[in-house]
């Protein structure tokens, strides 16, 4: 038998990687085990990238509360993680007298939640602070503090930080089966077996399936995709804050959002599906969150789209987040984390650490931690190759790959070899930004994957987008 883990995970999305972070604090063997080749690769990498304040949560709720927690402390702790975050704030527009009453409630909820700073604008007020606006707007709410971030970074981030902390990843390795013998649970997953005292099931979309395994049949997770497009950098003037709409029944509904590489996001849509693997675009979804953001802000037809995306928000059936520390099994269970849980991520890990401290199951705390290697880039800010003295420190910095992200050879090498390495195209862009601009790779893909095989020691053909499956050529294809 392999040495028992005191602590296995289930899943490496926002959630698992910031539980696997708290605990590698402490004196315990912690294990990651997930299904994709890299972290942050399900629920996680389809995300609008927004630290809500949550200031609409619905008020008493556990999500309200680790919300509003999770805001700050990812605030505490972006610099020592290395995680962008720009708080750019958000105006909420009203643009019909229904939706202005709403407003009044909106903001009363805001202050519910001790969100206190959001305030009330006039239709005056609120094209003055989004002048391209819609002008039939008849008033808004400004919410000082909603904040872009970067998702990927905040997942790899969270991962790379449990990493350098002893937490061991098993990518690419899905859990089939998982049995309690001798007080141990002995979980088979597609690339061998683990043993586990304490079992924390985070599988997002597959909270369920994995609940089920465990003779834990409380709950059903369903998927309720969400439909985005990307704009290119052109439209970033018009949209200074995030614009949101007054939100429908079902979703927060369809928003205009700044991110933080300069492009601008129009969606998500809210469809419940049967497959949770479908991550599909289509052109219903598509056309239905452009034209719910150019209700907001209808100059953005004119803006070119570069690219589009789905995510699939894992909504329970029971409305609210499912978090439980059981210590008469030793599980934990955090599961339908639906349209908030990058925000939430750090206080729902920080509320497991708290449930399981109260039922005497933490060891010690380690007497110091590693801090998480610094990158030589964050999305969003400057390329190391405007930076002489970086360039005089490794020439690498100035051989551009990516030309529309502007990403060195430099750092893409050391996306490779980081403490949770990228080894698909996919995690290159993730880690880099690379292909993801305006050409989407079509003019550099040869060369990064030329890096990737150089640095990983792999053949062209034995590289993948998001691992085995996705190769991106075809092993019998000629290739230079
Ligand atoms: C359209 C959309 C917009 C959103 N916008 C925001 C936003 O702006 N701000 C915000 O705060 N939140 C937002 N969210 C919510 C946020 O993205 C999610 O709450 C969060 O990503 C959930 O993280 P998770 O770790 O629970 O799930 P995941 O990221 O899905 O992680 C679970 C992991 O478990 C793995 N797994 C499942 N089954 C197995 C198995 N059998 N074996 C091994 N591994 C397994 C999966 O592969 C997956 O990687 C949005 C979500 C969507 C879909």
């Amino acid at each position: 038998m392999n040495e028992p883990f005191d602590f296995l995970v289930i899943g490496a999305g926002l959630v698992g990687c910031a539980l696997a972070r708290e605990l590698a604090r402490y004196e315990a063997r912690v294990a990651v085990v997930e299904q994709n080749w890299d972290v942050g690769d399900g629920v996680s990498k389809g995300n609008s990238s927004i630290l809500h304040t949550g200031f609409d949560a619905k008020p008493g709720t556990l999500e309200a509360r680790l919300v509003s927690e999770g805001h700050r402390l990812w605030n505490e702790q972006a610099d020592e993680l290395g995680v962008p975050i720009e708080r750019v704030g958000a105006v909420m527009l009203a643009l019909d007298e229904e939706q202005l009453q709403a407003l009044a409630r909106y903001f009363e909820n805001a202050h519910k939640n001790g969100v206190k700073d959001v305030e009330r604008l006039s239709a005056e007020q609120a094209l003055a602070r989004v002048p391209h606006a819609n002008p039939a707007a008849l008033g808004g709410l400004w919410i000082p503090r909603e904040s872009i971030t970067c998702t990927f970074t905040a997942c790899i981030a969270l991962a790379e930080h449990a990493a350098v902390n002893g937490a061991q990843f098993f990518l690419g390795a899905r859990v089939t089966n998982i049995e309690r013998i001798e007080g141990l649970y002995r979980v088979t997953t597609t690339q061998g077996q683990h043993y586990a005292r304490w079992l924390a099931n985070s599988a997002g979309l597959w909270g369920d399936t994995i609940a089920g395994m465990l003779g834990r049949n409380g709950f059903t997770i369903t998927s309720r995709k969400g439909e985005f497009l990307i704009l290119d950098k052109t439209a970033r003037a018009y949209v200074p804050h995030i614009l949101l709409p007054v939100p429908t029944r079902i979703s927060k509904g369809i928003l205009a959002a700044p991110t933080l590489n300069g492009n601008v996001l129009l969606g998500p849509t809210a469809d419940d599906i049967e497959d949770k693997n479908d991550t599909s675009v289509s052109a219903d979804g598509l056309g239905r969150a452009r034209r719910g953001a150019l209700q907001l802000m209808p100059v953005l037809a004119h803006e070119p789209v570069v690219a589009t995306y789905a995510g699939l928000r894992p909504a329970s059936s029971t409305g609210e987040y499912v978090l439980e520390v059981d210590a008469q099994t030793n599980q934990i269970v955090t599961a339908g984390i639906r349209s908030t849980g990058l925000s939430a991520a750090p206080a729902i890990a920080l509320e497991v650490m708290r449930r399981l401290g109260a039922a005497g199951a933490l060891p010690h705390l380690k007497k110091s931690l590693v801090p998480r290697p610094v990158r030589v880039w964050a999305t969003g800010r400057v390329r190391p190759c405007f930076d002489p003295s970086r360039l005089c420190e490794n020439p690498d910095f100035g051989q551009i790959l990516c030309l529309c992200e502007t990403v060195s050879r430099a750092e893409i090498t050391q996306a490779i070899h980081a403490p949770i390495p990228a080894t698909t195209l996919d995690g290159i862009k993730k880690r880099t930004w690379a292909t993801a601009g305006r050409c989407q790779g079509f003019y550099c893909t040869a060369a990064i994957m030329q890096t990737m095989s150089d640095e990983l020691g792999r053949p062209l053909t034995a590289l993948t987008k998001r691992g085995p499956g996705s190769e991106v050529i075809a092993p019998d294809e000629p290739h230079a």
